[in-house]
């Protein structure tokens, strides 16, 4: 699990990683073409052409790197992914959710261990699909099912 959620990651890191070297090379070989390309996002977002070129010629003069980056890809170049903190944090939550079923069926006399796993199984997917609809910013109750079946059957 932690190495899936490691490779995962590293690659979407190396993903945006490619693609600020791409977009530091177009506002090096092409900054006509990318002023033009930012006015027209700004223009996109309900700017007037005169307000457009004014937003990007001060952007530019400010963070032009960032400026592109935010605009077009959505990518803050200080808060790229980190494949480490995915992996570890998906070690332990794998550790944790695994832990309650296994003590249902550890802990239990031998005739009750099916239905206090049946019970437990269902807790701890309750539980891990609330806990990433809450941290995901998700909410609901049908979200926070949705998350918890996709984790089980990745
Ligand atoms: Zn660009």
């Amino acid at each position: 699990m932690a190495v899936g959620e490691y490779v995962s990651v590293a690659s979407q890191r190396d993903s945006e990683q490619a693609l600020i070297r791409l977009e530091k090379w177009e506002l090096e070989h092409e900054p006509d073409e990318e002023f033009d390309e930012l006015a027209s996002i700004c223009r996109q977002r309900g700017l007037s052409e005169a307000t457009a070129r004014q937003v990007v010629t001060e952007l530019h003069a400010h963070d032009a790197l960032g400026a592109h980056l935010d605009a077009e890809l959505g990518i803050d170049p200080d808060e790229l992914t980190n494949p480490w903190a995915a992996a570890i944090a998906s070690s332990i939550s794998f550790t944790i959710g695994a832990l309650l079923p296994v003590l249902a069926v550890l802990l239990p006399p031998p005739e009750w261990r099916i239905i206090t796993a049946f019970i437990a199984v269902l807790a701890a997917l309750g539980l891990t699909g609330w806990l990433s609809a809450k941290l995901g910013k998700c909410g609901g109750l049908s979200c926070g099912c949705s998350s918890a079946v996709r984790w089980r059957w990745q």
